[in-house]
């Protein structure tokens, strides 16, 4: 679903992304860790076409991001199909981003709406199922201010969801929850992968790498470190750097 081959990405003179590679199979859970400004979310954005990279090679469900192929040749994808295809991914960040005067339901319901010409009750109806699965079937009418950051996050979520991506991209969805409020959205998560969804998620939450991870991605300064299932990376890093890193969060 994600193949990314030596993937660089500079802002202005600084390299932040220096040749990143990794596969994400198709309902496959990845979890990317590491250190603050070693280039997480500047992957994430590439991988959903909020930032061009500049060199190596990027696909997502076998299509370049940002180009597409016609008579061997490359071209720049126009504006109109870059919003296409990110339609088809999902992301979710740290701060929830609800629209704050529509209600939880109207959330969920408006991209499916607006980007899709879905038929406003249907949407709704699925929007409501949508609320159900995240465990907010009662709170459809409620706004962003009115709902804890966890139950805004799960919105969130629904609302990403709404759109039937076929790839979720998570950067530290929980990172600004307070403690108590982690576990719902956690377990929300859990529930996608166990459906079968790709996702990338960048965490510190490494119980949940550990639980649900198909592969722990560790990054630092613009490179992957190391990569391998769960117990490799966490319970036995060989490098340095995750040891080091894992031996402050853990
Ligand atoms: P992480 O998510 O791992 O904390 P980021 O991808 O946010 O790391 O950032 C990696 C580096 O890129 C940081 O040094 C950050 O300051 C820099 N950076 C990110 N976005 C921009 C930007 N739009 N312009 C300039 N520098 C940026
Ligand atoms: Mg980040």
């Amino acid at each position: 679903m994600v193949l990314a081959e030596g993937v660089r990405k500079r802002f202005g003179l600084v390299e932040v992304l220096k040749g990143i590679t990794l596969e994400v199979g198709r309902g496959e859970v990845v979890c990317l860790l590491g250190p603050s400004g070693s280039g997480k979310s500047t992957f994430l954005r590439c991988i959903n076409h909020l930032e061009r990279i500049n060199g190596g090679r990027l696909a997502v469900d076998g299509q370049l991001v940002g180009y597409r192929e016609q008579g061997g040749k490359l071209h720049e994808l126009r504006e109109k199909e870059v919003v296409r295809r990110r339609a088809e991914i999902g992301m979710v960040f740290q701060r929830f981003n609800l629209f704050p005067h529509r209600t939880a339901l109207e959330n969920i319901a408006e991209a499916p709406v607006l980007v899709r010409g879905l038929p406003r009750r249907e949407a709704s109806t699925r929007a409501q199922a949508l609320l159900d699965r995240v465990g907010l079937g009662d709170r459809g009418d409620a706004y962003p201010a009115q709902l804890s950051g966890g139950q805004q996050q799960r919105v969130a979520i629904a609302r990403a969801l709404a759109m039937e991506p076929k790839l979720m991209l998570f950067d530290e969805p929980t990172s600004a929850l307070d403690p108590e409020l982690v576990g719902d959205v956690l377990d929300v998560m859990r529930d996608l992968a166990r459906d079968g969804m790709t996702m990338v998620v960048v965490t510190h939450e490494i119980g949940f790498a550990r639980e649900v991870a198909d592969t722990v991605v560790f990054m630092d300064d613009g490179v992957v470190v190391e990569s391998g299932p769960p117990a490799a990376v966490l319970d036995a890093p060989q490098h340095e750097r995750t040891k080091a890193f894992l031996s402050k969060v853990l």
